[in-house]
């Protein structure tokens, strides 16, 4: 039972992209060598020296032609990420393709200001000013996971663009397709092809991108393959992003809209069959209202309609890998063996195709590994507290913190709770969203990553930031030149006692 893929062995000259709701071979593409990938970057850096020296409104008014090439050609976009992927159409355009056309308008409209000159003020050194100015790095590699294959590494092949950068996308072996795709589109529209590489291939790909002369790094992927990913750009003083894994926590108090917070959690946990980042992977919910939330979000789950995501009658499509599905069902045994009671799912579905059923779990607890570690998968455990304090402190007892979420209607308590919570993002009764808000920063606290991407934040940290220290009035020296004297010491004694000493 289940499309296994890919079909290739680990060792085999081809990657073969499947269709993982039908089984279906969508195409092969090469498992590129060391050269070849090197070759690319080197291509990418001399597009990207011409590239460069275009002011930023000319780059985003070229960039702006991806996203009217994308959505005028949405839908074929859209056939193949839910063919590739397993997600369904209306997934596939909202938070992918709409996704990345939106972050490409708004950055062109936007970046010209954010990344013109920026004046620092001093506070001191009245005679003098300063301004930093942000100069292109150069070619930034991009290393996706298969989740989102499309919006991930597209975002940030776009605001590498608009910064000035070329970029190489390293995109997932289970997903290769659509980055080709992505490419096509591209270089349709006119931008110069040799700007925007794709190199396939597996993990051995990636690392070859990391030393193939690279400027900077964005990873997104697990935290095991980020550590590696964080060492390989470490030992080459490359800077980078890392965007890892994420265990997001719902707190829902007594006072929460049990209606609104039944449906924003079973839509969290199950896009996209529960395989992104910021999914509900764990709910702390009042002993007051925990009975009737899990009620409600059974009813919710009673719903949903599961199957191949092109038919338009879909709310659940397909897992993107086999071995995803094994991780879920391990994941979930051995929460049933420690005692959890499964609501609805627990199980694979019998038919061809990676399906595992929308799964609520309660009695869970924290010694179980589904409330532990990342399922990435469409699962859902809820545990039971006995107040707003134990349900903070749970959602802190975790090595990561990308996303976490607070239901309740008290919009000043929901601050509260919000703020004392460890993770990247909080969002207040809603979920997974902010991921398309391109103006606001993606990103984890402890295990979860470093750096942030999106925002104006992860837009500057696309740049080198350079600082250029100028003369306003033109003086015969400065006062602590040489030669020091006695008399100039003491000058500067006192001066600075005024300055610096006073209450
Ligand atoms: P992986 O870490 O397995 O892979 C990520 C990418 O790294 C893939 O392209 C992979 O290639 C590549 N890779 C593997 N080994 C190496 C290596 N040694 N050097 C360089 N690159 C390498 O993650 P998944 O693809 O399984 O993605 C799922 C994970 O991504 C989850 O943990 C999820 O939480 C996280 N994620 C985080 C997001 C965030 O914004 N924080 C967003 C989305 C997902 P290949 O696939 O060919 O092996």
């Amino acid at each position: 039972m289940g499309a296994a893929q890919p079909l290739s062995t680990p060792d085999s000259d081809q990657i073969i992209s499947i269709n993982p709701a039908t089984g279906e071979t969508l195409g092969s593409v090469p498992d590129m060598s060391v050269d070849e990938v090197r070759a690319a970057v080197q291509r990418a850096r001399t597009a990207q020296l011409a590239w460069r020296n275009l002011p930023v409104d000319e780059r985003c008014r070229r960039v702006k032609r991806y996203a009217v090439e994308l959505m005028s050609r949405a839908e074929e976009v859209i056939d193949l990420i839910v063919a590739e992927g397993g997600k369904t159409r209306q997934e596939a355009l909202g938070m992918e393709v709409a996704v990345v056309a939106d972050l490409v308008n708004y950055f062109c409209k936007h970046a010209p200001k954010l990344l013109g000159r920026q004046p620092i003020p001093l506070h001191l050194f009245k005679h003098r000013s300063s301004y930093i100015h942000y100069v292109p790095r150069g070619v930034v590699g991009i290393i996706a996971p298969w989740n989102f294959p499309f919006s991930i590494p597209m975002g940030e092949v776009m605001m590498s663009l608009i910064t000035g950068n070329a970029a190489v996308l390293k995109p997932s072996e289970i997903t290769p397709m659509i980055a080709l795709k992505a490419k096509e589109l591209h270089d349709d529209c006119g931008l110069p092809p040799d700007l925007f590489q794709v190199v396939t291939g597996r993990g051995r790909t990636g690392a070859a991108l990391i030393d193939a002369g690279i400027h900077y790094c964005v990873f997104t992927g697990s935290v095991a393959t980020g550590k590696q990913v964080a060492a390989a750009c470490g030992e080459r003083l490359i800077p980078c992003t890392m965007e890892l894994g994420g265990k997001a926590p719902a707190v829902v108090c007594a006072d929460a809209d049990l209606d609104r917070t039944a449906k924003a959690i079973t839509w969290g946990a199950f896009a996209n069959s529960g395989q992104v980042c910021c999914s509900v992977e764990r709910v702390y919910a009042h002993q007051s209202i925990h009975d009737e939330l899990v009620e409600r979000m059974a009813a919710e789950i009673d719903k949903l309609r599961q199957g191949d995501g092109a038919s338009d009658k879909v709310d659940v499509g397909a897992m993107t890998w086999d071995k995803q599905v094994d991780h879920v069902e391990a994941i979930v045994a051995d929460a049933v063996g420690a005692g959890a009671e499964v609501v609805r799912g627990g199980k694979r579905l019998d038919r061809d195709g990676l399906f595992y059923a929308p799964t609520l779990l309660t009695r869970c607890n924290h010694d179980m590994d589904v409330m532990r570690k990342e399922i990435f998968g469409p699962v859902v455990p809820v545990m039971k507290v006995v107040s707003e304090a134990e349900a903070v402190a749970l959602a802190n007892d975790s090595h990561l913190g990308l996303l976490a979420y607070v239901f309740t209607k008290d919009r000043t308590k929901a601050k509260r709770l919000a703020e004392q919570i460890e993770a990247g993002t909080v969002m207040i009764n809603d979920v997974l969203n902010t991921y398309g808000c391109p103006e606001t920063p993606c990103g984890g606290v402890k295990q979860s990553g470093i750096g942030r991407t999106h925002s104006e934040i992860g837009l500057k940290d696309l740049c080198e930031v350079r600082h250029v220290n100028a003369d306003r009035v033109a003086l015969p020296r400065e006062l602590w030149w040489y030669p020091y004297t006695d008399k100039g010491y003491k000058l500067m004694l006192r001066g600075m006692r005024w300055l610096l000493g006073r209450r």
